[in-house]
């Protein structure tokens, strides 16, 4: 079993697929063009923003938006202790200071609460001197968005710019108080996601794109992801990058992106109740979608009880052919990257407790019922 069978997609996309890609490689248009402009159009018309610019991967997406608000040096930006590492890192590369902030133990998702204290404490502590809080970066973990309803509120009361890593979000969805849907990627100030071959809706290499409805944000990124161009990107007017989506990436997605509009993201779903009403006999802790959510699912990830050893789960299930992943092993906290900055010194004991005992199981929209019974199976005699 694989855990996320991209090649069981592109034998279903197969035919359209090579021709896209053999129509880029006969109109001899490799950046740019008109396959990025129709995507990046249609990413926006489905996210719900007025802009989408596409760039060269999700980091890029997250540090082209810091750069489009001027976050840098003396700045803080607060980041969820569990998430991929590109999150916090992007503050760090802009040359601000990430302060990482506890999850909730249900959703994995920032902490509404443990972000106001820390917040709080960030205006309080005389460490902080001279570090202004300036954004909040809120991951959609596995596919789940974060809790925008309440984070929202503490941004506005703090005068916080906020950032949606919709990297496994693409394609969440939050219903909204009028019963109108909001998508993923929407929630933020500028929302950004990854097109890496795994995420929910991936290309064939790496890719990115950034969400925003201001004009001013969505024309500085763009210069910004073109070496700061001006007029030209021969007319450089500030110091910016190379960051663009390939116009190859662009015509595949194009065709997953159908794809996954019209079954995918309803299959994944699928997959996720059956592992959810399958799995309820255990004592696995499974993932829980709030009320009036819905997620994309780019993990399907449990929690073992305290008594067992993840190890052993992990091998067992190995043993029968099915690979598990830890997604994450380490709180951002605790990365090498950050020791000896107060960067390293969040308090999250929430984060390393998950981070000790998640689980992601296999999971992609042509999974079938088969082979979840199959991780079932395992499973049951383990735990
Ligand atoms: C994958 C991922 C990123 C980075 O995306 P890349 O395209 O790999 O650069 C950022 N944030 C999160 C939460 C991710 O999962």
């Amino acid at each position: 079993m694989e855990f996320r069978d991209l090649r069981k997609q592109y034998k279903v996309l197969k035919d359209d697929i090579n021709r896209e890609i053999a129509d880029v490689c006969n109109n001899a248009t490799f950046i740019g063009g008109e396959p990025v402009k129709k995507l990046e159009q249609e990413l926006a018309d489905y996210v719900g923003v007025k802009h989408c610019i596409s760039c060269a991967n999700g980091t890029d997406a997250l540090q082209l938006a810091l750069m489009a608000w001027g976050i840098g040096a003396g700045d803080i930006v607060f980041v969820p202790d569990f998430t991929y590492f590109s999150s916090g890192e992007v503050v760090s590369a802009v040359g601000a200071v990430p302060i990482f902030v506890d999850i909730d133990p249900v959703t994995f998702n920032l902490d509404p609460e443990a972000l106001r204290n820390a917040v709080e404490c960030c205006r309080e502590e005389p460490d902080y001197n001279g570090l202004k809080a300036k954004a909040v970066i809120a991951v959609d973990l596995f596919g789940l968005p974060a809790d925008y309803d309440r984070i929202r509120p503490i941004c506005e009361e703090y005068d916080l710019l906020l950032l949606e890593d919709g990297a496994q979000g693409f394609g969440g969805i939050v219903r909204q108080r009028d019963g109108t849907e909001k998508r993923a990627c929407s929630f933020g100030d500028i929302g950004t996601t990854s097109f890496f071959p795994a995420k929910p809706l991936g290309c064939y290499g790496d890719g990115g794109a950034v969400f925003t409805d201001s004009d001013e944000w969505a024309s500085l990124i763009r210069s910004y992801a073109v070496h700061g161009k001006g007029a030209s990107k021969y007319d450089n007017i500030r110091i910016g990058m190379n960051s663009r989506l390939d116009t190859i990436q662009a015509a595949i997605l194009s065709v997953k992106f159908e794809a996954f509009k019209r079954y995918e993201l309803s299959d994944v779903n699928k997959v996720a109740d059956y592992y959810t009403s399958n799995l309820q006999d255990t004592k696995l802790r499974l993932p829980v979608i709030p009320q009036g959510m819905f997620s994309s699912w780019a993990q399907y990830t449990v929690v073992i009880p305290e008594d067992v050893d993840r190890d052993d789960v992990i091998t067992e299930l190995k043993e029968n052919g099915i690979p598990a992943m830890v997604y994450y092993q380490k709180p951002m906290h605790r990365q090498k990257a950050f020791a000896g900055t107060i960067s390293a010194e969040a308090d999250c004991p929430v984060a390393e407790d998950i981070c000790r005992r998640c689980l992601s199981l296999p999971i992609d929209p042509y999974k079938t019922e088969k082979e979840i019974d199959e991780v079932k199976k395992v499973l049951f005699c383990l735990i």
